[in-house]
């Protein structure tokens, strides 16, 4: 039994999992899945610090081998999705029993151990059971899908609304189906060909790149108004003063995504713009809402190249993702794990 913990910056270390005791209302998960993510690659580099040491991995899925006693809606054998964030159990929402609008929830890997392990032991309540129709791989995209919710819900905009997302890989593709799925008009800007190439496929009508055309296209699209609202996507690589550009006057601003990087964003622009600016690097209390939205195909993820590894050196993996010159995830790393 395999356990993949994170000592301190650089140092993954695969230890012995120990025997896990079943208390009331838990379940024993067997782990199966584990999505290899940037959020992961910046813990393991050191330029997000966690609690260490931490098990890494905040994407998973598995199967309930034990349930124990007074757990609700799962049994022995269900599928399930390991829910990456949990209420922090600190704040004053969470100890007034508003538990699901905790101000500070706690994210896998960081501030609780993570899932790239054999087993683990948690609340019935922390994991999700998946329907037949949502696949392991599509689950794994889960969080991105709740954070797109996340960040649509935020934004409050009538259909028709024109909305720039910044950034089109992974999770910014995700992130306008979804948006599209709500009947607002996503506009992805990226400088990668094929994450537009891929934004098309997924039938995002306005995929532009981010060159000197870019005025020209954004104007065209939005009748000379430019933007109802603008994501930055925090894998991106783009100019974040992109956001401010692309964005009409007195609308939202929003960075977006599951790793939070140092980036400047011009206070000028956004001052002069009277423009709100709101953050979602989670998709916390969103879970059941986009295993829903899955359930009935919102998103597509086929045109994703996966990469599913079952022998594997994670510490291989996360080093290369945060490379500073890596190209933003077009593709899904997946490791297996198997007793
Ligand atoms: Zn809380």
């Amino acid at each position: 039994m395999d356990n993949w913990v994170l000592r301190g910056a650089n140092t993954l270390v695969k230890e012995k999992q120990q025997e896990l005791p079943l208390g009331e209302g838990e379940v024993k998960v067997k782990v199966t899945y584990v999505l290899a993510s940037n959020f992961d690659a910046v813990l393991y580099s050191g330029d997000s610090a966690a609690r260490y040491p931490k098990t890494i991995g905040r994407f998973a899925v598995g199967r309930v081998t034990e349930a124990g006693k007074n757990c609700y809606g799962v049994e022995r054998n269900t599928r399930v999705l390991l829910k990456p964030t949990r209420p922090c159990g600190k704040c004053l929402s969470c100890k007034t029993g508003k538990e699901d609008e905790c101000s500070s929830p706690a994210v896998a890997g960081r501030d609780f151990d993570g899932f790239l392990r054999d087993f683990v032991v948690c609340k019935y309540t922390d994991v999700a059971p998946l329907p037949d129709s949502v696949n392991d791989t599509e689950a794994l995209c889960t969080e991105a899908v709740a954070i797109a919710e996340r960040i649509y819900d935020g934004l409050d905009l009538s259909a028709g609304s024109r909305v720039a997302v910044i950034g089109g890989s992974f999770a910014g593709n995700i992130l306008a189906q979804v948006l599209q799925y709500h009947k607002l008009v996503p506009i992805v800007i990226d400088e990668n060909r094929d994450a537009l190439e891929k934004a098309r496929a997924c039938g995002i009508y306005y995929c532009f790149a981010a060159d000197e055309d870019l005025a020209e296209n954004l104007n065209e699209a939005t009748s000379g108004q430019l933007c109802d609202a603008a994501v930055y996507t925090t894998c991106s690589k783009l100019d974040p003063a992109l956001t401010m550009r692309v964005l009409a006057e007195g609308k939202c601003a929003v960075l977006a995504g599951f790793a939070p990087i140092s980036f400047n964003i011009p206070a000028r622009q956004l001052c002069d713009k009277n423009a709100r600016l709101i953050t979602v690097m989670s998709g916390y209390d969103y879970t059941d809402t986009a295993i829903n939205l899955l359930v009935h195909d919102a998103v597509n993820i086929d045109v994703f190249e996966k990469e599913i590894l079952s022998e594997f050196d994670p510490a291989a993996v996360y080093r290369e993702m945060s490379e500073p010159n890596a190209a933003p995830a077009n593709k899904m790393t997946i490791f297996k794990l198997i007793l």
